[in-house]
């Protein structure tokens, strides 16, 4: 399922560009545009759902998924040893802006704990 009006799907359907980095039959990882860290990769599933606690909810194999691509770039990107993290934002306090879930993979540079 998409959502027409949702800039995710899009970059999903091909309608807005993005820098793809990895593909599988459920799921899109692409640079972000606005990188916080020297590797910045959202990794989105291809279906639409607000946020990681709806993934959850309703599909927890998609939501491994999104996991495992995480990982995956993370070795693609030479830094699964080094050390990297991986972020839901979930919900406006936490800074959600897109809800479309993406897991943000951030690496290649220390990061600090606790985040902002
Ligand atoms: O967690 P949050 O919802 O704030 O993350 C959305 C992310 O999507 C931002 O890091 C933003 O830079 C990124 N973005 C993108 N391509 C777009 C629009 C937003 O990579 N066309």
């Amino acid at each position: 399922m998409s959502e027409p009006a949702c800039l995710f799907c899009k970059i999903v359907s091909g309608e807005v560009p993005a820098k793809v980095v990895r593909e599988t039959a459920r799921t899109v990882a692409f640079r972000d545009i606005n990188p916080q860290a020297p590797t910045h990769v959202l990794v989105i599933p291809r279906e639409h759902h607000v946020h990681v606690g709806a993934l959850a909810a309703a599909d927890p194999e998609l939501l491994a998924a999104v996991l495992g691509e995480a990982h995956e770039v993370a070795v693609d990107e030479g830094i699964a040893e080094t050390g990297y993290r991986v972020v839901f934002n979930t919900g406006a306090q936490a800074g959600q802006t897109v809800f479309h879930v993406h897991a943000h993979v951030l690496g290649g540079r220390g990061l600090g704990w606790p985040p902002g």
